[in-house]
């Protein structure tokens, strides 16, 4: 048969044109497609030689070569896949059959179609390989046709292709790329496999390369006598030896993976030198397939807390590499989880922009949110030591980071509320959980109270937890910075009311005998003129003078409204430079303390206001505007 000249659907020219103007930067990108088309058909083969065995044509060890002839200028890949008959080659070859390339390239403008990297970002597959080619030649012979139902197809990338019959005896794919002078580099086996093990290197196909051997040139006698060194290079045999691991361990069911096949693929995937502290494989099968496997490590690296640290997953599309530390597969919470996703519902050519804005993409990360929360919770709740062990483990490293999923994602605020874990007034170990605390409430006690603090001693010596320990109520002591922040964001668990004892009123009414009650009044009454001289003097600085019913033996503290940000809040907004809403808390002074039972008769009524304020500051952890002031005033009333 004679050869034919067909005209490339507009589209495809568009596409070409695109290709060869705009994508030099994104050369390598032609081993990746072209490697992935092989891989593709060798799996469609697969499925068809499933139901018909003679298919195979006795030949079913599927795999891909690479062949490179530095003299002729040329790239082969070649693979003995389904393979195309002339029919198949004008079709598939020759237009575009997904509809979402086509609607793309309307909607390009003509300035957007010169920028390279809005193109790179879309599928161009086959086509790229005249990135670095001036003629592709392919050659195939469809599985299960006769050798001479062959064809061959040629373009130069303009606008036309041609095609002839051949006999070709061997099934599948020989894409042969005629190298461009200018990308004369990809004529390198190094250049070349470093692409391959880059991109493929999880491809289930072996992907082999010819051996080369280094070959020197034969000095003459002369040469010899002289001294002179013979010079060399390497030359490609006729033996093929695989470059990939084709072993894409995600891909192997998980009860036939050793936990030590496990434990090497994490330190090759993090470059980490200890074993995880855990991990979860699944495949997960629902509107969208994927596969999950995640890995807790045992350590927080030290950049755990730098916003701009490298996060996220590796992610392959069809065991092909798509991307390095893929965020958006994981919440900032999760952070510190490391893994590999593979599915086959995105495109090869899926960019960060677009996974930003993904459905599928939000769906995959939702699963990995849940899978991590369960095998945290498996660890929490095990009966076994050694699996407490590894929670105690995880949550001294990552407990912190954890918190901010309370804020970050509230479908799953109460799975993350079940796993945190606190130091509290009867206990200094980090070690008591909401539900832990809840099962040792007393009768009559309305919410789960709680402090946050800079420290441990300094919670534990807070003014606002005198009254509770005085009544043997247990608070939830809270140190990190992250707790002030997260804890705006819940307000009960299980149903029970979470209460920051230094904010808004305490209502311990249930908790007090009549006696004690009536006292109280008592002591509000007889304190009324100094409450309304101390609201006067203070008017500054507090936005209200109480009578409290939360002091032992303090004799003044600092409560601000339910809704206002804690003084610790406003401190690490202040160091970071934020704006801070301007809000006075409520100066709040405990009726039985000699200082204020003093400030009756006092003839230094204002030094002595200022001081005791000063000090509700300071017994809060927060610093004095007017340090040197304080120090006048308290020296004053000492030497007096
Ligand atoms: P995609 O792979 O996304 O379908 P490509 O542009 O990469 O798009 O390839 C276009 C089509 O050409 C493929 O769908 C396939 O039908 C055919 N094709 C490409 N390479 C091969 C190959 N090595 N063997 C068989 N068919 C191929
Ligand atoms: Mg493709």
């Amino acid at each position: 048969m004679t050869q034919q000249t067909h005209v490339f659907e507009t589209e495809v020219a568009q596409l070409l044109h695109l290709v060869t103007h705009s994508l030099y930067s994104n050369a390598d990108i032609f081993v990746r497609e072209l490697v992935s088309n092989a891989s593709d058909a060798c799996d469609k083969l697969r499925f068809l030689g499933n139901a018909d065995d003679s298919l195979f044509e006795n030949d079913s060890e599927l795999k891909i070569r690479i062949d490179i002839d530095k003299d002729a200028k040329t790239i082969k890949f070649i693979d003995n896949g389904i393979g195309m008959n002339l029919a198949d080659a004008i079709e598939n070859l020759g237009t575009i059959a997904k509809s979402g390339t086509k609607s793309f390239l309307e909607k390009l403008s003509d300035a957007q179609k010169q920028d390279g990297n809005l193109i790179g970002q879309f599928g161009v597959g086959f086509y790229s390989g005249f990135i670095v080619a001036d003629t592709i030649t392919v050659e195939s012979r469809k599985a299960g046709e006769l050798s001479s139902q062959g064809v061959r197809w040629v373009s130069n990338g303009t606008g036309e292709f041609t095609t002839e019959a051949i006999d070709k005896a061997e099934r599948g794919t020989t894409i042969i790329l005629h190298v461009k002078d200018e990308h004369a580099e990809y004529l390198d086996r190094h250049k070349i496999k470093t692409l391959v093990n880059k991109y493929s290197d999880h491809i289930s196909l072996p992907i082999q390369m010819r051996k080369e051997v280094w070959q020197e040139e034969e000095l003459t006698e002369e040469q010899k006598t002289n001294g002179e060194t013979a010079n060399g290079q390497m030359v490609a045999t006729d033996e093929w030896e695989t470059i990939n691991q084709a072993n894409a361990l995600w891909t192997r069911s998980a009860s036939e993976i050793e936990d030590e096949e496990y434990n090497e693929f994490y330190k090759n995937l993090t470059y980490d030198y200890d074993e995880p502290l855990t991990w979860s494989h699944n495949r997960v099968e629902g509107r969208l397939q994927y596969t999950q496997l995640l890995y807790i490590p045992k350590k927080a690296p030290f950049d755990l807390y730098q916003r701009e640290q490298q996060r996220g997953l590796k992610l392959y599309v069809k065991r092909v590499f798509i991307m390095e530390d893929a965020e958006q597969l994981l919440p900032m919470y999760l952070r510190f989880v490391k893994g590999v996703i593979d599915t086959a519902d995105l495109p090869l050519n899926v960019s960060r922009e677009i996974l930003q804005e993904s459905r599928d993409v939000k769906a995959i990360r939702d699963g990995n949110a849940r899978r991590i929360l369960t095998v945290l919770a498996s660890l929490a709740n095990s009966d076994e030591a050694e699996k407490q062990e590894k929670f105690k483990q995880f949550y001294a490293e990552f407990g912190n980071v954890l918190k901010e999923g309370l804020g970050e994602d509230m479908p799953n605020q109460e799975k993350i509320a079940k796993l945190l874990r606190y130091a509290t007034s009867t206990d200094d170990n980090v070690v008591t959980s909401f539900a832990d605390y809840k099962a040792r409430m007393k009768d009559g006690q309305k919410a789960i109270y709680y402090l946050t603090a800079e420290n441990l001693a300094s919670a534990k010596n807070s003014p606002q937890l005198e009254v509770f320990k005085k009544k043997g109520i247990e608070v939830i002591l809270m140190t990190s910075h992250v707790d002030n922040w997260a804890m705006n964001f819940i307000h009960e668990f299980d149903g029970t009311p979470l209460q920051n004892i230094a904010k808004g009123a305490v209502d311990l009414d249930d908790l007090t005998d009549e006696t004690e009650k009536e006292q109280a009044k008592q002591a509000e009454e007889n304190l009324k003129p100094i409450v309304e001289k101390l609201k006067s003097v203070l008017s500054g600085r507090a936005k209200d003078v109480k009578v409290s019913n939360r002091l032992v033996d303090s004799p003044a503290c600092l409560v601000v409204g339910e809704g206002e940000l804690s003084p610790q809040m406003v401190q690490m907004l202040k160091q970071m430079g934020q704006p801070v809403p301007e809000s006075k808390p409520t100066l709040e002074v405990n009726p039985n303390h000699p200082l204020i039972q003093k400030l009756e008769t006092s003839e230094q009524f204002d030094d002595l206001a200022q001081v005791v304020f000063d000090q509700a500051v300071l017994a809060d952890g927060g610093q004095l505007d007017d340090p040197a002031g304080y120090l006048k005033r308290v020296n004053a009333l000492l030497l007096k």
